[in-house]
């Protein structure tokens, strides 16, 4: 029985300790596990988050969003580009030898879509040094894709910079960006707002600067810390623009690519959803 109680006040005691080292803890030591951010889930909820503030404001109909959505799903399962067994219809390639081509080529396959079912082009009228275009077309019932480059603009950059912009805009394309857009917009017009009232609304600039914001973080992400710095080197020796409608400004696309940086330094990131 004495022996009972000796324990028993031992056991006391043990608790006790832990107790207080448990209160103390937060006070003295760091957390050894940083938190992890889950990549796809957390860009995925944010679009759906951007979508669903346009939708608010324009008064558009949950059903509508869920029709875009599943309209998507399909269209892809049917485009070429992330299908090799399709047969891509016909595709321009103003310069196929051209450096900037087949960096283009090399940015699309590495990213795991199908290279020849996208038009290259060389322009020198479009804004910036490169864009990406998706186009739906009712006659073939299929999606075109076009990629734009500037050379007299990409000529300013290094070629890990070129690299990382044209990475920027196969995320555009792999997230369908100008598709979801596209059918959002026939929405709004069928509603009757102008294209002003539209492109001026304070959800669809945030919808606008989010596509972008992911775009640059979806890049360094997927192919790592040199295409980040890269990009954040451009935005902040090339670009250096103030927000726009259809663009943050340089300032805040630094802003969050650094974060992303520290992730991938961190090993803070993760890929599961
Ligand atoms: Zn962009």
């Amino acid at each position: 029985m004495k022996r009972l109680m000796y324990a028993l006040a031992s056991l006391m005691s043990t608790i006790g300790t832990a107790t207080l080292l448990l209160y103390h803890a937060p006070q003295s030591t760091a957390p050894a596990v940083k938190p992890v951010v889950l990549w796809k889930h957390y860009y995925d909820q944010k679009n759906d988050s951007a979508l669903a503030q346009v939708a608010k404001a324009f008064n558009v109909p949950d059903e509508t969003i869920a029709e875009i959505k599943a309209k998507i799903v399909e269209l892809k399962s049917r485009d070429p580009v992330f299908n090799p067994a399709i047969k891509p219809g016909k595709v321009i390639v103003t310069h196929p030898d051209h450096p900037l081509t087949l960096c283009a080529r090399e940015c699309l396959a590495q990213g795991g879509l199908c290279q020849h079912a996208v038009s290259i082009l060389m322009d020198e009228t479009i804004q910036g040094a490169a864009s990406t275009l998706q186009k739906y077309s009712p006659r073939t019932d299929r999606v075109k894709t076009t990629l734009k480059i500037n050379p007299t603009e990409m000529d300013l950059r290094t070629p890990a910079q070129q690299k990382a912009i044209l990475m920027h805009e196969k995320e555009h394309l792999e997230q369908y960006d100008a598709i979801e857009e596209g059918y959002l917009l026939v929405h709004l017009f069928k509603q009757g707002y102008s294209q002003e009232e539209i492109d001026e609304h304070p959800a669809m600039v945030h919808y606008h600067h989010f596509k972008e914001f992911r775009a640059d973080q979806l890049a360094a992400i997927r192919e790592g810390i040199s295409i980040g710095q890269a990009l954040k080197d451009d935005l902040s020796t090339i670009e250096l623009n103030d927000e726009t409608l259809s663009h943050p400004s340089s300032v805040n696309r630094i802003a969050q690519m650094d974060q992303v940086l520290q992730h991938l330094h961190d090993n803070t990131i993760a890929v599961a959803a």
